[in-house]
């Protein structure tokens, strides 16, 4: 049988059907105790204080732009090294994107690219949103240090990066910025099939986070009196969604985040793997210079030679093994063609992307595989 090796893929054991299973049986499928309690394991894991759980990391990265009253008339910088849906968040409440570069070696957002742009800009922007890519953490105190001097407020996109760490510290605690938004699609590091979660450590923006996501509707804060006369009351107190997570997905990611330690430390092994593989060939890899352990999320490798990588790609996917570019630069796309960005490019993130490629990473990816593919690569 030919292989089918994807890029990344869940793993999901006995344990998880068990925590699902349990919640199928009871009396909340929705809007149940089980949320909450995955909301307080991600505040645990993280350290931030608050967490909001959401269908997606789309809608968290939506609901996150609300809460921050970016709208018409701001400006959002964001990385093009990933999914269109970092700098859609944007676009949905009427502000305006653009782009920062990215380092060479990192392939995350460089702070001296934004200490380069910032001083050619004539708009400040008000938001950054930092990609931490593949599960590596942005040099945050940099960047922290950088948007604190023009009072930038920062958003991170931390879809690839839950359990990671920066300086010591969980990626999400939200240490350098107003929120950290986390993605549990299947080919992420935990899953909850479709879901996502803000955390924040401002309360404020926590409430209108959880208020955004269901409908904008309250009941805590009706006056008693009112209460005493319509005791069915609720109020919709602003124009918001349903964006909320189940408690069937709710349970999942319970039962998933207490194996977060173990795919970490997989996906590490993995990455090591391939880099003792690799080393002294001319292939290049993500490194960084600052304290961080990446999630892993993605193994990408740059080739030396762009001409030679539709030729890998093909003999790859030939043999069974689903590698992929990640990523298209977000402005190359034709939306964004379309609006504004005819004619941008940013020279690191081009160079990049004709030389990138995906390996599959995952938990208990069998060594044999990436030796496979290392031999593939190499003759
Ligand atoms: C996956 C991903 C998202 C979107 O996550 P969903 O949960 O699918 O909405 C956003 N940003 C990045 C960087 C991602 O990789």
């Amino acid at each position: 049988m030919p292989n089918n090796v994807p890029y990344s893929r869940q793993f999901i054991d006995q344990e998880d059907i068990d925590s699902v299973t349990a919640i199928l049986e009871s009396d909340f499928l929705t809007q149940g105790p089980t949320v909450e309690l995955f909301e307080e394991s991600v505040c645990i894991t993280t350290g931030a204080e608050y967490a909001v759980a959401m269908n997606s990391a789309t809608s968290a990265l939506h609901v996150a732009m609300l809460a921050m009253d970016i709208g018409p008339g701001d400006l959002v910088w964001t990385s093009a090294n990933s999914f269109a849906a970092s700098s859609n968040c944007a676009l949905y409440v009427g502000a305006e994107v653009d782009f920062v570069d990215i380092d060479q070696r990192s392939y995350t957002i460089s702070p001296e690219q934004l200490e380069k742009k910032l001083s050619e800009s004539l708009r400040i922007p008000d938001v950054l949103i930092v990609v931490h890519f593949g599960g590596l953490s942005c040099d945050m105190k940099a960047i922290f240090e950088i948007c604190q001097r023009h009072s930038i407020r920062i958003v991170e996109d931390a879809s690839h990066a839950i359990g990671a760490t920066y300086q010591g510290r969980a990626v999400g605690s939200c240490q350098y910025s107003d929120v950290s938004v986390f993605s549990f699609h299947p080919v992420k590091i935990i899953t909850t099939g479709e879901g996502g979660m803000a955390t924040t450590n401002n309360q404020e923006v926590a409430n209108k986070m959880r208020n955004l996501r269901t409908h904008g509707i309250v009941r805590d804060g009706i006056l008693e009196a009112k209460l005493e006369l319509e005791p069915w009351l609720y109020e919709q107190v602003g124009l918001g969604f349903n964006y909320r997570l189940t408690d069937v997905a709710a349970a999942l990611g319970l039962s998933q985040i207490k194996k977060l330690p173990e795919f970490i430390e997989s996906r590490n092994s993995v990455a090591q793997k391939y880099k003792s593989l690799l080393q002294g060939h001319e292939i290049e890899y993500q490194t960084w210079e600052y304290d961080s352990l990446s999630s892993y999320h993605l193994f990408v490798i740059l080739l030396k030679n762009p001409e030679s990588r539709l030729d890998k790609f093909k003999r790859l996917r030939s043999a069974g093994f689903q590698t992929t570019v990640h990523y298209i630069p977000i402005y190359h796309h034709p939306h964004y063609r379309a609006n504004g960005f005819d004619r941008f490019e940013l020279d690191n993130m081009e160079n990049y992307y004709s030389r990138a490629l995906s390996l599959p990473c995952y938990f208990n990816l069998p060594e044999q595989h990436i030796n496979d593919v290392v031999e593939m690569l190499l003759t």
